[in-house]
């Protein structure tokens, strides 16, 4: 799945990997699982299907959702830009707490059809819900469950924020405060990207 904000083409893992559940490939099969069980798909998974992507899309410009999460992966993503002649104008980092990651995830829903994902205190969820883009039903995603929030955290503290200071060095890596409305968030994040166009 894309979708396309600023103009360009935007991706994640987890749109990705969807795609690939969807299409019932045995990769799309084997990851299911191993996210059902709150755990990471590999390294070495992720990099391909990105590079693959990349490949097809990435020609002018693109926004990734999500990726890279661990050190390996943004080595890679190095390796493979400096390949196909390019590199990255910005890595942001979201930053939320703990008690508004429990929040988002106790009010998440997603379509059942298409992947959209919003949240059950938005307004024009609360009566019906279905999903603006496709009329699929909208239900919670069977990964948001707070018992895995742990394991999520813990893999993130270990794996994810040592990328920080590898973007750091880079001098591409801008800190947004995430905690805020999502208007405010996405309008900081719009204007990072603008800035560099
Ligand atoms: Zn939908």
């Amino acid at each position: 799945m894309i979708t396309r904000q600023f103009g360009i083409p935007v991706t994640s893992p987890g749109a990705i990997l969807r795609r690939e559940k969807d299409l019932g490939t045995p990769l799309g099969k084997k990851t299911a699982e191993v996210l059902q069980s709150g755990g990471l798909v590999s390294d070495k998974i992720i990099i391909e299907l990105i590079e693959d992507w990349l490949r097809l899309h990435g020609g002018h410009g693109f926004v990734f959702d999500g990726f890279p999460r661990t050190l390996r992966q943004g080595e890679s993503l190095t390796s493979i830009l400096a390949r196909l002649r390019t590199a990255l104008d910005l890595a942001i980092w979201l930053e939320v707490s703990e008690q508004t990651v429990r929040d988002r995830i106790a009010g998440r829903l997603q379509c059942g059809e298409c992947g959209f994902t919003t949240s059950s205190s938005s307004a024009q969820f609360s009566e019906r819900a279905v999903c603006p883009y496709c009329d699929g039903p909208l239900v919670r995603r069977n990964d948001d469950d707070l018992s895995v929030l742990q394991i999520r955290l813990q893999e993130f503290r270990t794996k994810t924020e040592p990328l920080a200071s590898f973007y750091g060095k880079m001098s591409i890596l801008h800190r947004i405060d995430g905690n805020r409305e999502r208007d405010a968030v996405f309008s900081d994040i719009s204007r990072l990207i603008e800035d560099k166009r």
